[in-house]
């Protein structure tokens, strides 16, 4: 077991369980913030699915560029791979019910998102901040802030910035992808309270959004043998009958 938990960690699957109708009802916009191309799918597939199914406007957000996950190949050098990963992205949202206007990309650096100290941390805030505005959600999924890769908990730290002065913030949900070593989040850490949202109804149409990411989940790039690819267990962790959401409350 990794070693961020301790045995008095709250197993997943003793949280409470709710229906999107119970947890979305005052919800009129939603942005989803994805730290790379597949987040979206992989964190919160789920909730955009239901959450479209619903009429509700969904906009998405990808921060990085995800050109970091097949840093040698020939076939795909980094402007060819970050194509291919927005075509997958618009894929995997339109089979989640969103359109591909609906999309942005930030396309920073793959491993390199400006995180807080950072010399760009100021251009992605002010970014931030007036993508925040243009679409006022009422409702805003953000990567957890322990999340094990820097992107994630750079991305959560330009989030929590621009909306340091604002009146009235947004309410925001955190997603884990990559809570432990193999993906997902086994247990909730310790300080942290969660629920989970009941997606058995869109669970499949999750799966789909996710294959559509054919470079993150097969063997489509084989030419580099350092490259990254979600492996059974990992999806098998992060696509379940339920989605995992940390509340944010009071946590900035
Ligand atoms: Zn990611």
């Amino acid at each position: 077991m990794d070693q961020l938990y301790t045995a008095a960690a709250t197993e997943i699957d003793k949280l409470p369980l709710y229906s999107a109708d119970q947890v979305f009802s005052e919800c009129r916009c939603a942005v989803v913030v994805a730290p790379h191309p597949d987040d979206e799918s992989l964190g919160c597939g789920g909730a955009i699915a239901l959450l479209r199914q619903s009429d509700i406007p969904v906009q998405i957000l990808v921060v990085s560029d995800g050109t970091g996950s097949h840093p040698n190949s020939r076939r795909y050098p980094p402007s060819q791979l970050r194509h291919l990963r927005e075509q997958e992205t618009r894929l995997a949202a339109k089979r989640l019910g969103v359109d591909a206007q609906a999309i942005t990309f930030w396309r920073w650096p793959d491993k390199a998102v400006p995180g807080l100290g950072t010399q760009d941390f100021i251009i992605a805030v002010d970014q931030g901040r007036r993508y925040l505005r243009r679409h006022s959600p009422a409702l805003l999924f953000v990567p957890w802030r322990g999340d094990q890769h820097c992107d994630h908990r750079a991305a959560w730290q330009i989030i929590q910035a621009c909306l340091q002065d604002w009146s009235h913030p947004p309410r925001q949900v955190a997603y884990a992808v990559w809570g432990s070593r193999s993906a997902g989040l086994p247990l909730l850490p310790p300080g942290e309270t969660g629920w989970r949202l009941d997606i058995r109804s869109v669970e499949e149409i999750k799966r789909w959004a996710i294959a559509a990411h054919r470079s993150q989940t097969t063997l489509l790039i084989d030419d580099d043998p350092n490259g990254f690819c979600l492996t059974p267990d990992m999806l098998a962790n992060l696509i379940q009958p339920w989605e995992t959401y940390l509340d944010v409350t009071d946590k900035r």
